[in-house]
């Protein structure tokens, strides 16, 4: 039977309920179990799909193409297995599928209302994991802060459904800060005293209670904080900030989170967990034998958050060739012909990131233009290699003022355009080419050699295409389609001869990085740069 692991958050946002519920399920998954982690985000969007990076970092693209919460990537990378839309869950979707029901005549002669209609839904959305039968135990992150008025038909269904499935069967884990006031000179417990005083309101005993702490807890404050909050001195546990997210999972196996869940869940943990390939990645993570510099241009840069998944890819990547990947972002919106060179000095390699529509296209061109006519390591993400493909027709083809659709409807020479069906959609949400496609290597090209066989999956999150039309012009010139979609003959990755390194790619491969398996675009970009760096 399943069991299931609620993480919810209080006193503020952001102390990292994702990278602590992923961390906990690692350790269960070294220890044999088999585990995933859903999220609930109780905003009223269906998915985060149409929301600004700004607003909420980037977009997750899972296999069966769910634009999802960036913790999914993160359940991905630490995990290793795939997610999909069952994982993530907003309260728009909810509303949506009991409104839809509603119209259904689902409930003909009832109101319909939060209790319990809104509340079995949610339910029936944990319990979706848990039935496939593929998992021992399923681990629910709550989004949003425990006291928000949005997150309490959540608690109120956590309620229930623990008490409908058993308590042995459940624990819920409360996170929470334990700050540190320096005129005092002191940690303060009061807000996890509060926090947890709020959740007993509503009718939820946590379990264990993870602080997230800026210094130690002594045995004193952890006693005094599982006094007043009605748990064992062992359920407190200290979540330090750690220097990577990739050394949480070991700080929580230090403070023995994995083995108090399994006892209050009544499951065995006879063995230690099998951490060695996780601690080889630390090894190498922590001790790079040399260091490169890749530039990042893209439009999002004042918030790292938006190229969650890249920034991963190259700290797997770099770990894999024992190296340190400094990145600089670079703002395609203050790049020029006039000053790329300033721009680019001292970077041994530069990745053109993924967006959407005009603003900073033309610096990400004059950027590409630089690289390729420096010899310098270049890999184009999307909308990054439609940007090459552009750059490439305007300045070697002699294409004058070659675009793509998107930025220019009416340009003469419109070498990448919008995909047929996506012509006819008129919603904005959930309607781009979305999720795994496979795509066919053409053996010999460097792409086939990097990913070491011929036929890929790759996931996607776009509505333009490269324009086939040009195809054989852009061939006989050097840039080369060394991928292509064997169903609907998209072009979906292509590489310029005659050059170290320059690749674009249409579809996302920073969504399958993780520390297990590393890239191999990624890595060998990083390879490519670093010996670049050499040569200099
Ligand atoms: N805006 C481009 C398109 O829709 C690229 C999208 C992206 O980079 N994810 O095709």
């Amino acid at each position: 039977m399943t069991k299931y692991i609620f993480v919810t958050g209080g006193v503020t946002s952001s102390l990292g309920k994702g990278i602590i519920s992923a961390s906990l399920a690692k350790l269960l998954q070294a220890r044999g179990y088999r585990v995933t982690i859903q999220k609930f985000d109780p905003y009223i969007n269906i998915d985060p799909g149409t929301l600004n990076p700004y607003e909420h970092g980037e977009c997750y693209v899972t296999e069966d193409g769910a634009e999802t919460d960036l913790d999914l990537g993160h359940y991905e990378r630490f995990l290793n297995t795939p997610t999909s839309q069952a994982n993530n869950i907003t309260t728009g979707r909810i509303y949506q599928n009991v409104i839809n029901k509603e119209r259904e005549g689902a409930f003909l002669g009832k109101t319909v209302q939060v209790v319990p209609h809104i509340t079995d839904e949610i339910k029936r959305n944990i319990r979706i994991l848990g039935e496939s039968g593929k998992f021992d135990l399923v681990i629910t992150e709550l989004g949003g802060t425990v006291g928000d008025i949005e997150s309490l038909p959540y608690i109120e269904a956590v309620r229930q459904f623990r008490w409908e499935i058993g308590y042995s069967n459940s624990l819920v884990i409360h996170l929470t800060l334990v700050p540190y006031l320096s005129a005092a000179g002191e940690l303060k417990t009061k807000p996890t005293q509060h926090s947890v005083k709020t959740l007993l309101e509503y009718g939820i005993q946590p379990d264990i209670l993870v602080c997230r702490t800026e210094h130690p807890l002594n045995q004193d404050i952890k006693r005094k904080i599982a006094l007043f909050c009605n748990v064992n001195a062992s359920a407190v546990v200290e979540s330090i900030d750690a220097s990577t997210i990739y050394d949480v999972p070991l700080l929580m196996l230090k403070e023995h989170l994995d083995k108090t869940v399994l006892t209050k869940l009544k499951l065995p943990h006879k063995n230690e967990p099998d951490l060695e390939s996780w601690k080889d990645f630390l090894g190498r993570l922590k001790n790079p034998t040399a260091e490169v510099h890749i530039g990042l241009v893209g439009k999002y840069v004042e918030l790292p958050d938006a190229y969650k998944s890249i920034n991963e890819s190259f700290i797997h990547a770099g770990a894999k060739n024992e190296c340190k990947v400094r990145l600089k972002y670079i703002s395609s919106e203050e790049l020029t012909a006039k000053n790329a060179a300033e721009k680019m000095q001292g970077l041994h390699g530069v990745l053109v990131a993924p967006g959407f529509g005009s603003r900073g296209i033309e610096g990400k061109i004059d950027a590409i233009r630089y690289v390729r006519e420096h010899n310098i390591p270049f890999f184009g993400i999307c909308l990054g290699m439609q940007c090459a493909v552009i750059e490439f027709g305007r300045n070697v083809l002699g294409l004058k003022n070659a675009n793509s659709t998107e930025m220019d409807e009416k340009t003469k020479y419109p070498v990448i355009s919008m995909m047929e069906e996506q012509k006819k959609i008129k919603n904005k949400g959930g309607t781009m080419r979305l999720g795994a496609y496979a795509c066919e290597l053409k053996k010999g090209t460097k792409s086939a050699a990097i990913y070491g066989k011929t036929r890929i999956s790759e996931r996607h999150r776009h509505r333009y295409e490269f324009n086939n039309d040009y195809l054989d012009q852009y061939e006989k010139a050097g840039l080369i389609a060394s991928g292509i979609n064997p169903e609907n003959n998209l072009v979906e990755i292509m590489e310029l001869k005659n050059h170290p390194f320059f690749i674009g790619a249409q579809f996302h491969p920073e969504l399958k990085s993780t520390v297990a398996n590393p890239h191999p675009l990624f890595v060998n970009f990083v390879a490519a740069s670093l010996a670049n760096s050499r040569k200099k």
